[in-house]
């Protein structure tokens, strides 16, 4: 496996289907092009209503086989298959990489990482439990048990191409559900690739399908198949609440996971070189793509000074490159052209309004930097409310910080946002946290620390964040039908 880009630039992508790679029924073909150097990367097809409907027949007859293995059996399929994808990282850690413009480390602890995910669910498919029920009458009986619903339409976005997938495709597989993934067009080379070394790994043909093309064509005749019993989904609330009227046609079971405007207050007694590190490392990190994104702070005005140079310290000691040919920066560029120019009128909008530049605010100078969508890690004091970076999901590395007195307002301030899904907080008081973290309105409040998104609790957006939830043992039934089974022994 090279490192380098070029090993594997100018490559055509098929679908995905029945074990195979397969030609589209349609001839749309569309360019991916990467983020760094806004050259070519590879063509890929776009799919059409009848290569889902292909897709979705082959994983209609997978079903059967793999429904009826026992949970023991497809938990040694899955170990068998992500153990071989785990040798596969490099090469479709690169291919995210160049895809999406995170560094290769990253992208290839991505990959390692989904395959834990895989792991962790395979190991709860085995601890599915029914119950028993006490009756009214002596000769009833009377249980519950759980069976997986069928065929899952997976649709997922590019910030983190392959991460997303697998929490879905982890509880889908152990519970004994089939699959056909629509990945966002922006990234389909690493999630398209995972699914085809799945198969590699052992996973029966016609278990995991993917379809490439547009969300308006193949993701929507994805969510109106009939075939489909489920639809999970990660992405943008837009098209999170497109997706649940399509499927309410039908009434699917759908879990959404979708956008976030995450805040975090920093209380005087903070540590405040921890709060600067989680700060940096959510607001910054995969250059705030991410839904769990520190979108606003608001710090105490005793912390306030300190608080800003540690963050400015940490922003300024970041490197930023080629994640392609430099594995290891802490940023690579920005995934897409849309969200660059999305960050650059977010900072206009918040200086127009007031907010005072502390460090960021423009791409990385130099020659490396012109073709790509690079921007320096940015915080913006004296933000507003009414600034866009306040309310917008601005989805890029920019941090603005608004200063508090009461610890009232913070919180009203925090929750007032159509959003919920994380909240952080950092104090050094146990009563501050218990009280703050059961007033913050979300579905996730994270306490002086980062890792938000655990395979062992559940993760689930509130308002306008999410539908259902993802990761746990709990995202186990969100693929499977309860059936309450009563027998009267005559
Ligand atoms: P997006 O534009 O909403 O797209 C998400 C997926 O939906 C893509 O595969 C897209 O396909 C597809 N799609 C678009 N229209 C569709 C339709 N009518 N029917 C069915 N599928 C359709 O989101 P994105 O820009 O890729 O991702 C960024 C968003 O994801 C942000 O809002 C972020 O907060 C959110 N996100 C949420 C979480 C979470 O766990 N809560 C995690 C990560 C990201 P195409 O793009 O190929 O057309």
């Amino acid at each position: 496996m090279t490192t380098s880009a070029s090993g594997i630039t100018g490559l055509h992508w098929d679908h995905f289907r029945n074990g195979k790679t397969a030609k589209s029924s349609g001839s749309d073909v569309f360019e991916l092009i990467s983020p760094a150097s806004g050259e070519k990367i590879a063509s890929v097809v776009s799919g059409t209503a009848e290569d889902v409907d292909l897709a979705v027949t082959n994983a209609h007859e997978a079903f059967i086989q793999w429904s009826q293995l026992t949970s023991y059996d497809r938990e040694k399929i899955i170990r068998k298959a992500t153990t071989y994808v785990r040798t596969q990282a490099d090469r479709i850690g690169m291919l995210m990489a160049m895809e999406q413009g995170k560094p290769f480390a990253q992208s290839r602890s991505e990959i390692l990482g989904s395959c834990d995910t895989l792991d962790y669910f395979a190991a709860e498919g085995v601890r599915i439990e029914g119950t028993v029920n006490s009756t009214e009458k002596n000769t009833f009986r009377s249980w519950v048990i759980y069976q997986p619903v069928g065929v899952c339409g997976v649709i997922t976005p590019w910030n983190y191409p392959v991460s997303l997938l697998s929490w879905k495709l982890g509880p889908a597989l152990a519970t004994g559900c089939t699959m056909v993934v629509k990945p966002t067009m922006v990234t389909p080379l690493s999630p398209t690739s995972f699914c085809m070394a799945l198969a590699e790994g052992g996973i029966p043909p016609g278990v995991i399908n993917v379809v490439n093309g547009r969300g308006s064509i193949v993701g929507d005749a994805l969510v109106r198949h009939p075939l489909v019993k489920k639809v999970a989904m990660t992405g943008s609330t837009e098209t999170g609440k497109k997706i649940m009227q399509s499927a309410a046609v039908s009434l699917k079971k759908i879990s959404l996971e979708l956008g976030g405007q995450c805040p975090a207050i920093i209380c005087a007694d903070a540590n405040i070189d921890n709060a600067a590190q989680v700060v940096a490392y959510k607001g910054f990190r995969n250059d705030g793509q991410s839904c769990s994104s520190v979108n606003r702070v608001y710090v105490h005005r005793e912390v306030h000074d300190e608080f800003v140079a540690k963050l400015r310290s940490i922003a300024e000691g970041m490197t930023i490159g080629d994640g392609v040919e430099q594995a290891s920066v802490d940023l690579g560029p920005m995934c897409t052209k849309q969200g660059l120019k999305t960050a650059i009128e977010h900072v206009e909008d918040a200086l127009r309004r007031g907010a005072k530049l502390i460090t960021g605010g423009s791409a990385p100078e130099g020659k490396a930097f012109e073709k790509g969508n690079y921007y320096r890690p940015t915080i913006l004091d004296n933000a507003t409310d009414e600034m866009l970076v306040m309310q917008d999901e601005t989805f890029a590395p920019i941090v603005p910080v608004q200063v508090f007195d009461s610890i009232d307002d913070a919180v009203h301030r925090a929750n007032n946002t159509r959003y919920g899904l994380v909240s952080y907080l950092f104090t050094t008081n146990l009563k501050t946290a218990m009280e703050l973290s059961g007033r913050l309105e979300a579905g996730t409040v994270s306490v002086n620390c980062s890792a938000v998104n655990t395979n062992y609790a559940p993760y689930a957006g509130w308002k306008d964040s999410g539908y259902g939830l993802e990761l746990s043992r709990k995202a186990v039934f969100e693929y499977l039908n309860t059936k309450h089974v009563k027998i009267e022994l005559v």
